[in-house]
């Protein structure tokens, strides 16, 4: 139970289609039905824009303001707003912790969703870091669309080098550690990784 005007990191985390959109969502409508104030963030990828949504894979959607870093996070809070909601956390900057611990210290509540790995299986950072300075984490679980087991790993199904391949449905799945298949062929038809075990975190 987080009491009100005391501030705290809460990670919500997971594969792709685990449901950390929707859990994000559902918190931060239930903050505005609180009459707390609320903004919700985004990593700048693809759009142009700087008004976004958060959308769940089911459907549901909340206004979001889309950011170039983590700084722009911090410069763009206003001083009354009491729940940050931040989507897509992968995809930031390292700042993001520090940033996020000096908004929690200020006594906001800042809610933090993202994926806990990539799609080799790599903790995906700067989630674990976030995950160590949070107040509360959950592990969201998917549906391993193979053998309908909760899922953990998001498989990649196109080949690529890039560790960030952002868009179309299709290009990844929902597994479990069984069906997962870490050695999916890169552009030039080698495996990733060839002695079977993938490299450490940069
Ligand atoms: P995330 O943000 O973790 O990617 P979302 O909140 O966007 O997840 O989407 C979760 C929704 O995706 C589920 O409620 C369900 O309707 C849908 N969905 C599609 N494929 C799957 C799957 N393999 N496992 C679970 N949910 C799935
Ligand atoms: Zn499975």
């Amino acid at each position: 139970m987080i009491t009100i005007g005391t501030g705290s990191i809460e990670v919500i985390c997971g594969s792709m289609f685990s449901g950390k959109s929707e859990e994000l969502i559902r918190r931060l409508t239930r903050a505005k039905i609180a009459r707390r104030r609320v903004q919700v963030f985004k990593p700048r990828i693809d759009s142009r824009y700087s008004e976004v949504e958060v959308v769940s894979h089911g459907g549901l959607r909340l206004l979001a303001l889309a950011v170039e870093s983590s700084a722009e996070i911090l410069e763009k809070t206003h001083d009354r707003t009491e729940v940050i909601g931040i989507d897509e956390a992968q995809f930031f900057d390292k700042g993001i912790i520090e940033i996020t611990n000096r908004l929690a210290d200020l006594g906001k509540r800042v809610l933090i969703a993202g994926l806990d790995q990539d799609f080799r299986g790599v903790p995906f950072e700067p989630m674990p870091a976030l995950m160590a300075i949070a107040d509360d984490v959950v592990k969201m679980r998917a549906i391993c669309v193979r053998c309908g087991a909760p899922a953990s790993r998001t498989q990649r199904l196109i080949a690529s080098d890039e560790l960030v391949v952002v868009g179309a449905t299709g290009m990844y799945e929902a597994r479990c550690r069984r069906c997962f298949e870490p050695g999916v062929a890169t552009v030039d038809g080698s495996l990733p990784f060839p002695d079977g075990e993938p490299p450490p975190n940069p």
